[in-house]
């Protein structure tokens, strides 16, 4: 019977979808803050939608123009994948009259660009014994190319995963996450870890220690085992809208509190 909450930090990637402001709306109407990772291309379409989210608190952050794999372009298209969503965010924040505060950068699938594709933690268990030597050269670019924009990624330091720190997760300019909801994997051919349905998302945020992408190498306690705070990954895909607001009721019921990074 613990009354201690967990800290959870609320991110949500691929927006803006067609849902969006109804999205928006749902969290809003329940006071939960959430950063919007946003595609660029998908800005240019719903710059209205986007706008009215700014007005209501939600902050709108930099997830690439055309969300490709970083690790499969080169090194000008990576530079301008970034660039040009952030000159849009830029646009979107001056229209709504509300000063830009944060400058925050997430990678689509997590591709660092590194040559990794996103498998950023050596993972033996659900990989198997393979993992590459990033490519420091490739990464550091792209690090220095968001740091020259004035790209941040907060200290953290209430998230106590050895793991992440230890390889660095927290030193690097860009947002990774402590948890993913899995709810994009109901759309996979073979769900990853049989996560096939919306009673199989569920499920898997009541247990204790799921079953995670990230990659545990060790005994750490995860999740509702431990008291560490969260990242939560979440999407705004159009196909996992009905999944969106049972997934946010759920999060709603458990012992976590919700917050605003600050
Ligand atoms: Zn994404």
């Amino acid at each position: 019977m613990s009354t201690i909450k967990k800290k959870v930090y609320l991110t949500i990637d691929d927006a803006p979808g067609k849902y969006f402001s109804s999205k928006v709306d749902y969290l809003k109407d329940r006071n939960i803050p959430a950063i919007f990772f946003c595609i660029g291309n998908l800005i240019e379409q719903r710059k209205s939608e986007v706008i009215d989210a700014i007005h209501k608190g939600y902050i709108i952050a930099n997830h690439s123009y055309t969300h490709p794999h970083f690790s499969k372009i080169s090194i000008d298209k990576a530079k301008s994948e970034i660039s040009k969503t952030d000159k849009l965010i830029d646009e979107v924040y001056a229209s709504a009259k509300v000063e830009r505060k944060h400058k925050w950068f997430r990678f689509p699938y997590g591709d660092k660009g590194d040559g990794l594709n996103g498998y950023v933690l050596p993972s033996p268990k659900f990989y198997g014994d393979w993992f590459r030597k990033p490519d420091l050269k490739r990464k550091n670019q792209i690090q220095d190319h968001l740091k020259n924009l004035g790209y941040t990624q907060p200290s953290f330091s209430d998230i106590q995963y050895a793991t992440m720190r230890t390889n660095g997760l927290f030193d690097d300019i860009d947002w990774h996450w402590t948890f993913d909801i899995m709810e994009w994997a109901t759309l996979e051919n073979k769900p990853t870890f049989g996560v096939k349905d919306l009673n199989a998302v569920l499920a898997r945020i009541n247990q204790k220690t799921p079953l995670d992408t990230r990659g545990k190498t060790s005994n750490e306690k995860i999740w509702l085992n431990s008291n560490s705070s969260e990242i939560v990954l979440l999407h705004d895909q159009d196909e996992t809208t009905e999944m969106f607001y049972k997934i946010v009721d759920r999060l709603l019921e458990l012992p976590l509190e919700i917050c605003e990074v600050v």
